[in-house]
């Protein structure tokens, strides 16, 4: 059991609460116990009330203590072992959202795009959902893919839902933040094998990610056979698209409650080598599926990093992938990168 002990660099640090964040992650990932986190003695009551709060959300006791005189922002001590909260160089992240996201949780742009280069992350994309700029929030139903009707209505419109203020939002961004970030969109199918995007919003963008979050026309006494028959469809007409990432392979089973079908693993391999198309490593609430990714490499389909971060915190982790591609025998050059 040791203690997260956290400098003075660290805690002034404009990134400090989310850097104790890391701390706790990169800790327990390396298997440590945490019995809780240690404060500078004497910090200002409101800075330390926010380090308590963070520790408290990860039901850590936090408490003042003596800390090493590290003058290094980005490192936090385990006990006494330094732990360098920086990703390797070379890490590129294709997957994170924004605040314009249904399912994100308080994720800030500026804050993530400042993050993940202050902890060393060597692209930054955000791909946001298009479904989520182009209707309501009950988008999350997926009603919306059964009737295209509907679709076409709101591409009707002006705005295309939140399509319009998105994309002059991301323009506007682009020349504040320059070519290290980049913007996609997460693009799902509806009207029977469809891609979701309006006629308008097919260019602009420096990438774009292919995403089966719910397979269209299952009845809810459907066998696993017919899911996966239909499953399967839907992976074939995503990857006739102009995409180039295909966003947590088989996420979709788990989330239905179905099991993996892991004869599945070959087949969507070679389909994503043949399209050129690469395969996803993204720890976000996902089963870890290495012989998938180790059937991609063998049939040579290419992998992409996502952190798929939905929080602010959770941008820049990429220590799961590195684990994944240590695992793969790979090393971050061997990864998609812009
Ligand atoms: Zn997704
Ligand atoms: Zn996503």
């Amino acid at each position: 059991m040791d203690r997260i002990v956290l400098t003075e660099a660290l805690v002034g640090s404009p990134f400090g609460v989310l850097l104790l964040d890391k701390a706790v992650k990169a800790a327990r990932l390396a298997g440590a116990e945490v019995s809780g986190v240690t404060v500078p003695r004497g910090m200002e009551p409101r800075l330390r009330c926010r380090f308590a709060a963070e520790a408290a959300r990860q039901r850590l006791p936090c408490g003042e203590g003596a800390t090493p005189g590290c003058a290094d922002a980005f490192t936090a001590f385990l006990g006494e072992r330094p732990v360098d909260l920086r990703v390797p160089g070379g890490l590129h992240d294709w997957h994170a959202h924004t605040q314009f996201a249904y399912c994100g949780r308080g994720i800030d742009l500026m804050d993530a795009a400042a993050l993940s280069l202050a902890l060393g992350v060597a692209s930054q994309g955000f791909s946001e959902h298009a479904f989520a700029l182009y209707f309501p929030s009950d988008a999350l139903k997926f009603r919306w893919q059964g009737d295209a009707g509907f679709v076409e209505r709101v591409w009707a419109t002006a705005g295309r839902g939140r399509m319009a203020a998105y994309r002059a939002w991301v323009e506007g961004l682009r020349a504040l933040l320059g070519p290290r970030v980049r913007f996609g969109l997460e693009v799902d199918l509806f009207g029977g094998g469809r891609f979701c995007l309006a006629p308008e919003d097919w260019q602009g963008w420096d990438y774009l990610i292919g995403a089966i979050h719910e397979v269209e026309g299952l009845s809810p006494g459907a066998t696993q056979a017919e899911v996966e028959r239909a499953w399967m469809r839907d992976v074939e007409r995503l990857l006739r698209q102009p995409i180039r990432i295909l966003a947590h392979p088989f996420r979709y089973f788990p989330w239905a409650g179905r099991p993996v079908p892991r004869g599945l693993y070959r087949p969507v391999a070679r389909l994503l080598a043949q399209a050129g198309v690469a395969a996803e490593i993204n720890h976000h609430k996902n089963p870890f599926e290495l012989e998938f990714f180790r059937a991609c490499l063998e049939e040579g389909a290419g992998i992409s990093l996502g952190t798929d971060a939905h929080v602010t915190r959770d941008i820049a982790d990429l220590r799961p992938h590195l684990r994944t591609l240590a695992e793969l025998g790979l090393s971050p050059g061997d990864c998609l990168s812009p």
